[in-house]
């Protein structure tokens, strides 16, 4: 299996839904809510390696239920989208960081890795299949989930031995909407995400699991995303529960918590920060204390916030509360930096401004 264009063979026989139920799906197609037709499958077992590639209906699964994704969360997933282009082509945005990443968060996870190229090729070719499910309204975009699990029935607490690769595709408005509105933090001080030595930096789904009480306690104190705070000083500022959180300063710099093994090393991330540099920002990777942050967004030291990821791009964030805290951030509104940084990007990933990193991976 060397990644050449056969290794996922298309089931011909796959129904596809009628043309008008497709445009009305697409007309409002929230996040995480719609699906397309297809999904792409692979397989590993120890003695045939990868093998059985398919695009085949999207359809439920068929597991034993002692499977190790099942019991024991062995499972680790990506996020990225397919962009439409100004010509009617389409885009992925640095596929091969997503690829390599979830090749990290496999090794974390005792997971038989997937090889870059036939990550590669399942998304491309799912990408092609469903070429028709690519919303077209500005800001919109076909979300795609890769995944990775393990398969084979076991309560042996060990790696498993049967992998199933998949990946399925939703198309998406942007969740956030525009940066009219920014967001409201509530500050998890008891209920942490990742710990030194953890899973903080893989893209698991135990990770998530993990962070949906507090996800819960941000909205029943009227907040609208839950930001975490460093495992073992309850001190420093790591990241929201899917997404990476920057800073932006009266004096014309930027700045991010450093990767270290607790936050998710987000692609928006690193792309984020190349632009910032670009445009002459000073960016500074360095911790950042809770304090710190409500002190220089009283004192007018700090200017912006936002937080960045695949799904959202750059959400503005408005205001902070915590039990301790309470705070908000340049009167409440989006800034200039913001959102100089988020149409930057976004004008990079839909192909209407020059590509000078090499981003933009065009599928046709
Ligand atoms: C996926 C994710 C991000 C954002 O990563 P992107 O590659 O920018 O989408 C940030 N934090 C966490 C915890 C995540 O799971």
């Amino acid at each position: 299996m060397d990644g050449e264009a056969s290794v996922f063979v298309q089931d011909a026989a796959a129904p596809r839904r009628p043309e008008a139920e497709r445009q009305a799906a697409l007309r409002d197609p929230g996040f995480g809510r719609v699906f397309t037709d297809h999904m792409a499958t692979l397989r590993y077992t120890p003695d045939r390696g990868w093998h059985d590639g398919r695009i085949e209906a999207a359809a439920p699964l068929s597991l034993h239920p002692a499977a190790m994704a099942l019991q024991y969360a062995q499972l680790v997933f990506e996020g990225m989208k397919a962009y439409g282009l100004p010509d009617g082509g389409a885009a992925l945005f640095r596929p091969a960081e997503n690829a390599r990443r979830m090749q990290r968060s496999a090794a974390r996870m005792g997971i038989e890795p997937v090889p870059e190229a036939l990550f590669l090729e399942g998304v491309r070719s799912l990408v092609r299949a469903d070429r028709d499910w690519i919303p077209r309204q500005e800001g919109a975009s076909l979300y795609l989930r890769p995944f990775l699990m393990g398969t084979d029935p076991s309560f042996a607490v060990r790696p498993g031995r049967d992998y199933m690769f998949c990946v399925i595709a939703s198309p998406a408005a942007p969740i956030f909407g525009s940066t009219t509105k920014p967001l409201t933090l509530w500050i998890s001080d008891t209920l942490t995400r990742a710990a030194p030595g953890g899973t903080g930096a893989a893209k698991c789904a135990g990770s998530y699991g993990a962070s949906l009480q507090a996800v819960a306690e941000a909205g029943r104190e009227g907040c609208d995303q839950a930001i975490f705070l460093d495992a073992v000083e309850r001190r420093w500022i790591e990241e929201l529960g899917g997404m990476n959180i920057m800073f932006v300063f009266a004096d014309g710099s930027l700045r991010t918590p450093p990767l270290g093994g607790t936050i998710l090393p987000g692609v928006t991330r690193d792309s984020l920060l190349i632009l910032a540099r670009d445009m002459g920002l000073t960016v500074r990777e360095e911790p950042y204390a809770i304090d710190q942050w409500q002190e220089d967004a009283r004192s007018g030291r700090l200017t912006e916030a936002f937080a960045c990821g695949t799904a959202a791009v750059v959400a503005p964030v408005g205001q902070v509360r915590g039990r301790r805290h309470e705070f908000a951030i340049g009167g409440g509104q989006a800034g200039q930096v913001t959102e100089r940084l988020r149409t930057a990007l976004i004008e990079i990933q839909r192909g209407r401004a020059p590509d000078p990193h090499g981003w933009v991976d065009r599928l046709f």
